[in-house]
């Protein structure tokens, strides 16, 4: 089992199989994109499979495949076909903005890889691919319905952004109702791949609920899952359900049970940490996975005990994509 220097135990991996990406939100990178790795520096499959399967055999029982987007990366699906047969996980989930998905329905849902988390920062298709920086708002929309319609638990990310889509709050709550499913606001982080950041932030988890009770007043809050960063609430007489993700107020961080590796092979055992661990390094010297286990465990032993540490003590400011969010 892993257990962390403040008693956490870390049983979730996010990881992420490419850097890369097909859109270029505003909020996760400037338009020209950031500097993607090449693939000869990114984790092989092979080493990527070797590596979760050390991963799940410490105790890890749910990874998330993220990126960049997970499906530019080419091998993706024989990837999951091999990872979904490792005792021991218990789930995989994807987080993707739904661009490609489409083809791999049938095949996720063979797989039971059925928990599926979609970015989608507006259903206003203007506003959408003004954030986005590309055209994709109608195969995004009809993705998700089929997800919906293939039976996937999916649940709706919303990056809150100050007078860019705040009007949208309110319709996807009306989504979640209309199609039974979970939306999510996130607060906006400042890792968008510009060297300038943001200390303060206009719409946080307190404005985002003020908006929302001021529109529907009786919400109730859900019990919460073990680990979870988001607080969800159900709104009387309404389906579906909505979460606030206080990603950058951080209000989580005394229950995290997650770990980042990024395509690179790069352990992050906080959000708003740097890396201290290079997978690809020591996988590139010899397999001895002895070595690498230990790594894991000293990483895991020196944790940061919240985000504000984290960025305290760390220089970090870079793009979401290179994180896997
Ligand atoms: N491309 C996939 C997608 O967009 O879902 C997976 C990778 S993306 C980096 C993972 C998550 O990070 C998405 O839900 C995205 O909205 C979120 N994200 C990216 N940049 C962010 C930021 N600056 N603040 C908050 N969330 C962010
Ligand atoms: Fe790509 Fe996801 Fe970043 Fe948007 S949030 S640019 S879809 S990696």
């Amino acid at each position: 089992m892993l257990i962390d220097n403040y008693n956490r135990v870390i049983s979730y991996l996010r990881l992420s199989v490419t850097d890369n990406c097909n859109m270029r939100c505003q909020y996760c990178m400037p338009a020209e994109g950031v500097e993607f790795s090449p693939v000869k520096e990114l984790l092989s499959w092979e080493e990527m499979f070797l590596l979760a399967s050390t991963f799940i055999e410490l105790g890890i029982k749910k990874i998330r495949i993220t990126g960049g987007e997970p499906f530019v990366r080419k091998g993706l699906m024989d990837f999951l076909h091999k990872l979904a047969s490792v005792d021991g996980l218990e789930e995989i989930s994807i987080t993707t903005n739904a661009t490609l998905i489409g083809e791999h329905i049938a095949t996720l849902k063979s797989l039971r890889i059925l928990n599926v988390n979609v970015s989608m920062d507006s259903l206003d298709k203007n506003r959408f691919n003004a954030i986005t920086r590309r055209d994709y708002f109608d195969v995004v929309l009809n993705n998700v319905h089929q997800l919906l319609q293939n039976g996937f638990n999916v649940k709706i990310n919303c990056v809150v952004m100050n007078e860019q889509n705040t009007d949208d709050i309110i319709p996807f709550i009306n989504f979640a109702h209309a199609n039974n499913v979970d939306v999510r606001f996130l607060e906006e982080m400042p890792f968008n791949g510009h060297s300038k950041g943001f200390d303060r932030l206009e719409w946080d988890h307190v404005k985002i609920m003020d908006h929302i009770t001021a529109h529907f007043p009786t919400v109730n809050r859900l019990h919460s899952v073990a680990g979870s960063t988001s607080e969800n609430y159900t709104i009387e007489n309404r389906k579906g359900s909505f979460g606030i993700i206080a990603s950058f107020s951080r209000t989580f961080c005394g229950t995290c049970n997650r770990i980042r590796v990024s395509a690179r092979g790069e352990l992050q055992t906080c959000l708003y940490t740097s890396e201290s661990v290079s997978f690809k390094k020591l996988l590139g010297q010899n397999r001895d996975m002895e070595i690498i286990k230990q790594a894991i465990h000293a990483a895991i032993r020196t944790r940061f005990k919240d985000g504000f540490e984290a960025e305290e003590k760390t220089v970090f400011k870079k793009s979401m994509s290179l994180i896997g969010g």
